[in-house]
């Protein structure tokens, strides 16, 4: 790590400078995670799945002077290499630089650090000093900075480590594949080193088939990652036989984990999920679904919609929920409202950026996330606010009616969107793929029914289309924008 902050001094790199980096997760990243904020500059992890406009614009708000790029990523960064004008130089992480490259000037990150000084007069930093950006995934408009102190950092990961939160410790072998690049990998890199906890890359290497592999052959204990990577996994383990059995935690988080994924991987693989959520935002640990001593005595029913629920905010983290005409609403799991949160590793703006006041209340971030809270303090996100359907006079919840069809055993994924309807403003449409041994054998009526025996008609979906896949965020996420521009013309059968 001396080297390191070495040979970054030599780059030019001072305090304060943004670092950035476009890598997947590897050790070399990690080195990268406590050099570049231990010796004063700030780590800025870019997107490598963002469009090229984005990027560009992300590398020259945050003013990067430096970008360490994986060998695997070189020819996308060769490309946009010409916009970087703030880059003054670029370093592949590899042991020498790839022949033909075109970018300038540029080294190799072993060479560099064998002819670097293995001591380094590290800096005494301020608590409140910048360690680490992030930009979210602009859904409209540009993306948005999101700074980190080496506070907020220490104290998340304090967070992280709790027994009552993720719980994550020494002992455990740790899995991060929710990508360094998307909120440093929810912070894992940090507390797994500060706690000593063994860690284990995955790489560029996601699929369900190489992440079962990897968890067997490693003897993994813990991983984190989003509900679309463990849709697969569940469906492959329930194929094929793998040995999880070292795995206590599959972390779940960035959207819903829908309850009949929580039930299978625990009744059928004897697998536990943990539930949690939160925000590029809240660095970004914000609630957990852990049930509490009594609730552990609950039925089987009552417990898992329990833990398909949010859960309760970490200590640290503050919340309410607050209505239409800015009024706190009641904790009854009923009325709802919009999730504001305050707390220790929460931003009070974003970098530079004049549409923060937007974001804030009152010192309370504003999180766009619509929930429930009920007495127990369980926040339910029943969706994000521009996923909502607004039928008439009603909201649906897409989500809730998502959870409910990824329920039905032939369906592998299901995504609900809003499409316009004259008489009804909007009403939901849902695109559902299926399990591949189900393509050619899953009706909409089957459907239907097994959405009836929970939802009254008016917020069952008008149509059912069958997909072969769905559009993916950056990060893995379903991608209702793209899906909403895709059928924004589509008719409804009684429209
Ligand atoms: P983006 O998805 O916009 O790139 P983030 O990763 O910061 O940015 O996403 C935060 C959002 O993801 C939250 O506001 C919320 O809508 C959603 N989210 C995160 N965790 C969960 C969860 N467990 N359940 C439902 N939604 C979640």
């Amino acid at each position: 790590m001396a080297r390191l902050a070495n040979v970054l001094e030599k780059l030019g790199v001072r305090r304060g400078d943004r670092v950035a980096t476009f890598a997947w997760n590897n050790e070399r990243h990690l080195e990268l995670y406590f050099a570049i904020p231990c010796m004063g500059a700030v780590l800025h992890t870019l997107n490598l799945r963002l469009p090229a406009d984005q990027l560009t614009y992300i590398v020259a708000h945050a003013d990067d002077h430096v970008l360490f790029v994986d060998p695997t990523l070189l020819p996308a960064i060769e490309k946009l290499a010409p916009q970087f004008k703030s880059v003054k130089h670029y370093v592949v992480m590899s042991d020498k630089v790839p022949e033909g490259t075109t970018l300038k000037p540029v080294y190799a990150y072993e060479e560099l650090l064998a002819n670097a000084s293995p001591d380094y007069p590290w800096p005494h930093l301020d608590e409140n000093e910048a360690a680490a950006m992030c930009y979210t995934s602009g859904t409209t408009g540009h993306p948005k900075g999101v700074v980190y102190s080496h506070r907020s950092i220490y104290l998340h990961s304090l967070g992280l480590g709790l027994i009552d939160s993720l719980g994550i410790a020494e002992h455990d072998v740790f899995l991060p594949v929710v990508p360094m690049f998307h909120v440093l990998a929810w912070g894992t890199p940090f507390a797994t080193v500060m706690l000593g906890t063994t860690i284990v890359f995955p790489g560029p290497h996601l699929q369900p088939r190489d992440l079962a592999e990897l968890i067997q052959a490693e003897k993994v204990t813990m991983t984190a990652g989003v509900p679309t990577l463990w849709l697969g996994l569940l469906a492959l383990l329930d194929k094929e036989r793998y040995d999880l059995s070292s795995l206590r935690g599959l972390i779940v988080g960035g959207a819903a984990a829908p309850q009949s994924m929580i039930e299978g991987f625990e009744k059928k693989h004897g697998l536990k999920v943990i539930h949690a959520w939160g925000m590029t935002e809240t660095s970004p640990l914000g609630t957990v679904s852990r049930l509490k001593s009594y609730q552990e005595l609950w039925s089987d029913e009552r417990r898992f919609a329990l833990r398909a629920k949010q859960g309760i905010s970490v200590p640290g983290i503050e919340i309410r929920a607050v209505d239409e005409s800015g009024r706190e609403i009641p904790w009854d799991g009923k009325a709802f409202g919009e999730l504001q949160v305050r707390g220790p590793w929460v931003i009070s703006s974003y970098y530079h950026d004049d549409r923060s006041a937007e974001s804030f209340m009152d010192g309370w971030f504003r999180t766009g996330d619509v929930v429930t809270i009920d007495d127990e303090g369980f926040v339910q996100i029943v969706d994000r606010t521009k996923d909502l359907v607004k039928s008439g006079g009603e909201w649906i919840s897409s989500q809730e009616l998502e959870n409910v069809i990824m329920a039905h055993p032939k369906v592998l994924e299901a995504a609900v969107i809003a499409v316009p309807h004259p008489k009804w403003q909007e009403r939901p449409l849902a695109c559902v793929v299926p399990k591949p041994d189900f393509k050619d054998n899953l009706t909409k009526a089957e459907i239907y029914d097994h959405l009836r025996t929970r939802f009254d008609k008016m917020y069952l979906p008008d149509d059912i289309v069958f997909v072969e896949a769905l559009p993916k965020t950056s990060v893995g996420k379903f991608d209702k924008k793209v899906l909403r521009a895709q059928y924004k013309d589509y008719q409804l059968p009684e429209a």
